[in-house]
């Protein structure tokens, strides 16, 4: 079998191949791997991958299926997984120098439920450093170059993830998303990303960034199989109290792509200094879902010019606590040498810490400061609920709202790093989902005419994944497949 195909099936051919046609897990994985060795260093999109235990790990999926012990009908398929979920026994570094050498003692739930349905970890991903950030230019571990064109970013903070699925060097894999971490670089990738409801997925294991936005979600070749890997690690965790018990009812098998009499939103108010280029391919495909008999309405979703500063107070302000922990005491980086606890803390995260997560613990820290708390976290708080409240009306209305993933392709490499502000902008369209708990998709819709890939995402109400899924699986089928040149 050539390597090429391989790296081009989707989890459930993969699952057929090994169920029914005689291809081995080491194949699929040492396929994997010979892409990996060919172009890892230049894109950069994994910070450890350990391929002597992939191997070892494929050896021993095979031996469980050809003695009829199969964990499930997917053992034997390598994912990736982001580096800031944590694998026991395989170092996590959240891509910042603090966590280096740290070596989880245990897993988390989401890879921990992975690994008895027998998939294998390929390896962990390059990220924004404690995924702050929209470019993966903040990973201690450099930058991480977008597949279609290596002078661009892949978007962030799961860039490692979403180019790795793009560049054929994970069939899929996990990331997280915080405020458009999963969505916006598989827009930028030209892969499909999905961040679930909050409390969809458990988050132990999970390094806290800012923990009441913060989700596990997926990427993947297409819609099916963010759909399958979604399923495969959601669920309710007695060991994470936001975790919810509800239905897993987005399996590949519930999505059909049938979307007739589907009530589908448009808000005007996200096109809003969008490229001319995504706002006519959009208009495009919501045109072509109108023929497919869904119910097209305008809506309006006025509250999104508070996102971005609502955002970016609430989340540093999490931020600053939960990254209080990285004291050089307990667990990770501790500057050597040092005496006095002040001056360890100190030099500690002077040097352990990269200048984005500096810069946000300190903007965190002010605005939960007594003196500002009111003026700015607070109102914070106020500004969240009103967002909350415009979807909810707007889900009164309809069941999944179409917009932009981004308002432009991916930006060049240094393009943006010097002006965190315009980076922090971009975000715009992806926020809102993660500020109200709603899942969100971002699906492939082909590239620009500079050859860059564009994102379609589509919103929906709580626990509706099922909705967001069978409207991606609609556009897809309407859509020109993209692929990268390696
Ligand atoms: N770009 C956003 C930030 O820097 C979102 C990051 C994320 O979703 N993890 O905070």
């Amino acid at each position: 079998m050539p390597e090429q195909n391989i790296l081009n099936y989707s989890l459930s051919e993969l699952s057929d191949m090994l169920e029914n046609k005689g291809i081995s897990a080491v194949e699929i994985s040492s396929a994997y791997l010979g892409m990996f060795r060919n172009h890892g260093g230049k894109i950069n999109c994994y910070i450890t991958v350990n391929e002597d235990m992939v191997i070892a790990d494929a050896r021993k999926s095979d031996e469980r299926r050809s003695a009829g012990n199969a964990l499930s009908r997917y053992d034997g398929i390598p994912i990736a997984v982001k580096d800031n979920i944590c694998t026991q026994g395989v170092r996590t570094t959240c891509a910042s120098r603090i966590l280096e050498n740290f070596i989880p003692p245990y897993d988390a739930t989401s890879y921990a439920k992975l690994k008895a349905a027998g998939f294998i970890l390929f390896g962990k991903t390059n990220m924004d450093e404690f995924a702050m950030g929209s470019s993966t230019e903040n990973s201690y571990f450099g930058v991480v170059k977008n597949p279609y064109n290596t002078g661009k970013v892949p978007g962030g903070s799961s860039g490692g993830s979403a180019a790795a699925v793009s560049a054929r060097m994970a069939p899929a894999a996990l990331g997280s998303d915080t405020g458009g971490s999963i969505r916006q670089p598989a827009a930028f990738c030209g892969v499909t990303g999905i961040k679930p409801t909050y409390g969809r997925v458990s988050r132990y294991g999970l390094v806290a960034f800012a923990s009441s936005l913060d989700q596990i979600g997926s990427f993947g070749k297409n819609v099916a199989d963010a759909a399958l890997l979604l399923s495969a690690v959601s669920g309710y965790d007695e060991k994470d109290s936001t975790s919810v018990d509800r239905e897993i009812d987005f399996a590949p098998e519930h999505i059909t792509g049938d979307i007739k009499g589907m009530k589908i939103g448009i808000p005007d108010e996200y096109f809003i200094g969008c490229s001319g280029e995504i706002t006519a391919k959009i208009g495009e495909k919501v045109e072509l879902l109108r023929k497919g008999g869904a119910d097209i309405r305008k809506i309006s979703l006025k509250y999104i010019d508070y996102a971005v500063p609502v955002y970016y107070l609430i989340a540093t302000a999490e931020a600053s606590s939960n990254l209080a922990r990285y004291d050089g005491v307990r667990y990770g980086y501790r500057s050597p040498g040092v005496s006095g606890i002040d001056t360890l803390y100190n030099r500690t995260r002077s040097e352990g810490f990269g200048k984005e997560v500096k810069r946000r613990i300190i903007l965190g820290t002010f605005s939960l400061s007594s003196g500002y708390y009111d003026a700015y976290y607070l109102k914070a708080l106020k500004g969240r609920t009103l967002i909350i409240e415009d979807f909810v009306n707007a889900f009164r209305e309809v069941d999944a709202i179409i917009t932009p993933t981004t308002t432009a392709t991916a930006f060049g490499i240094g393009e943006m790093s010097g002006n965190p502000l315009q980076m922090y902008m971009s975000d715009i369209l992806t926020i809102s989902a993660n500020l109200a708990g709603i899942p969100g998709i971002s699906v492939p819709i082909g590239l620009d005419s500079s050859g860059m890939p564009m994102g379609l995402q589509i919103m929906g109400n709580h626990f509706n994944e099922r909705a967001i899924l069978n409207v991606g699986s609609a556009v897809e089928k309407i859509c020109d497949p993209v692929k990268p040149e390696m």
